[in-house]
């Protein structure tokens, strides 16, 4: 068996601290191939840190990775944290990582997974300060999520966990044979360990162990991370434009050995509600209790054991989500729109304009203005100015004067920026102006209910669905 391996670069010029992880899982090699690769390249100069530090750690569970398996005595990956009391092999690993990945601030763990499937990468929770698993980084793990080179991301770890050992208390007293793990900490691996000292971290699954892919996936994962920190003169990565988002929402054990799949699940199938995934050995059915994904089938599990997972569509990670109501709205009415995120379109209104195909003038603002009772919401070409008084008289309302931000929230349902030109939380009379209106089959794009979307829908269906009146409401018409 190797001794525990870091090999560290630090750059004289000051910059991020990444820690990148191979073999945290002996049998899962891509990460420690492509470690292997960038370490020669630095070493032979072909590579240059240009700020920084860089620590590469091609094995991570030297027992785990001799012995050709996902595991010495444990799961390195579940459990994570120092010990004074060290028994099992992956202790002593958990006492000599640990204090490396705290010295850290971002960490790339390369992973690959046991079925056939589509490589992901797994990300932490949104922003919050919960108990469980408080965070305050997840733009910029979802920022590097979008530059891995994978165009699907999974969330939603721990949490799922934390679930799964409270249903394994029930389970545990129904099926005494299995040997459950049931601390709560159980969920806690490399990532989450990161994201308790304060650094972010993401689990890059490159592929399945043996896909020929997978290393150069790892490689090219751990490139673009190093020009995405900068610690590399490189051009940042272009973010993947649609990254699927799932949820992770349920982990199943396996709990005897004549627990069977229906058929040979592959990582993202999908399954519907009442599906049958599996059978347990007393011949009762394992069904899908909702819509969603399998993730990480693993046929051979040992009973006590992860036996496959359950996951959702996540809005938070699918960008070209529109908000729910607004969505439903759509549904219901059938209206046609083309949903494209800023991201994807660039920030300025000449990009979004050329991606939808329509011309500048067709891009609409939506602005709330109220005078003290009623909400207005004066829809006008993104190139002209709304004459107020125009508005007021067009919706024979008092004085108006714009709405503030709480206001527009409030009245909208919309943050302000990216307000949708209907689907409104309350009563909001609309006007449109007349110079929109004069080919009501063309096309305008509008806010898409988040600052980061926009929507293409007709004129004629936008003044349909809102009630709108239409009048000349900008600046100099008549
Ligand atoms: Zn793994």
């Amino acid at each position: 068996m190797q001794p525990f391996k870091s090999v560290s670069y630090a750059s004289v010029q000051p910059g991020t601290r990444l820690i990148v992880l191979g073999a945290v899982h002996g049998n899962e090699t891509c990460g420690t191939q492509a470690i292997g690769r960038v370490i020669d390249e630095i070493d032979a100069g072909t590579l240059r840190l240009a700020a920084g530090q860089l620590t590469l750690v091609p094995v991570a569970n030297p027992l785990a990775y001799s012995l050709r398996r996902r595991a010495g005595d444990r799961n390195l990956n579940r459990k994570l944290a120092p010990t004074p009391t060290p028994s099992a092999f992956e202790d002593h690993v958990a006492n000599w990582l640990c204090p490396l990945l705290a010295a850290h601030e971002v960490l790339l763990d390369l992973h690959s997974f046991h079925s056939p499937g589509t490589p992901f990468v797994l990300v932490g929770p949104s922003d919050n300060d919960g108990r469980l698993e408080p965070f305050a980084q997840a733009a910029r793990e979802e920022a590097l999520a979008q530059r891995l080179g994978v165009g699907r991301a999974v969330e939603g770890w721990l949490d799922t966990y934390a679930a799964g050992v409270a249903r394994r208390r029930e389970l545990a007293a129904a099926f005494p044979d299995a040997t459950l793990d049931l601390d709560p900490r159980y969920g806690i691996g490399t990532t989450e360990y990161m994201r308790s000292t304060g650094g972010c971290a993401l689990t890059l699954e490159c592929g399945r162990h043996d896909d020929p892919e997978a290393p150069a996936l790892a490689y090219r994962a751990i490139l673009n991370t190093l020009a995405h920190l900068r610690l590399i003169d490189a051009p940042d990565p272009a973010p993947v434009p649609r990254l699927e988002g799932l949820c992770l929402s349920q982990v199943i054990d396996r709990l005897h050995p004549d627990d069977a799949f229906m058929q040979p699940w592959h990582s993202f199938d999908p399954v519907a509600a009442g599906q049958a995934i599996g059978t347990r050995h007393d011949g009762s059915a394992v069904v899908a209790p909702y819509d969603g994904f399998i993730v990480f089938p693993n046929v051979a599990a040992e009973p006590g054991h992860e036996w496959f997972y359950l996951a959702r569509p996540s809005a938070r990670l699918t960008r070209d989500v529109l908000p729910e109501n607004l969505a439903a709205f759509i549904a219901r009415h059938r209206i046609a729109v083309q949903v494209v995120s800023t991201e994807e379109a660039a920030p300025t209104a000449e990009a979004a304009a050329r991606i939808l195909g329509v011309d500048v003038s067709d891009i609409v603002k939506t602005m709330l203005l109220t005078d003290g009772a009623r909400f207005i919401a004066a829809i006008v070409p993104g190139d002209r100015r709304l004459d107020r008084k125009k508005v007021a008289q067009a919706a024979g309302s008092g004085s108006l004067r714009f709405a503030s931000g709480t206001e527009v929230a409030e009245n909208t349902g919309y943050a302000a920026g990216g307000v949708a030109p209907f689907a409104f939380a309350k009563p909001v009379t609309v006007v449109v102006d007349e110079s929109l209106s004069q080919s009501p089959g063309r096309d305008v794009v509008a806010g898409g209910g988040r600052a980061e979307l926009l929507m293409r829908v007709s004129v004629a269906d936008l003044i349909r669905h809102t009630g709108a009146v239409v009048a000349p409401i900008a600046e100099g018409e008549m």
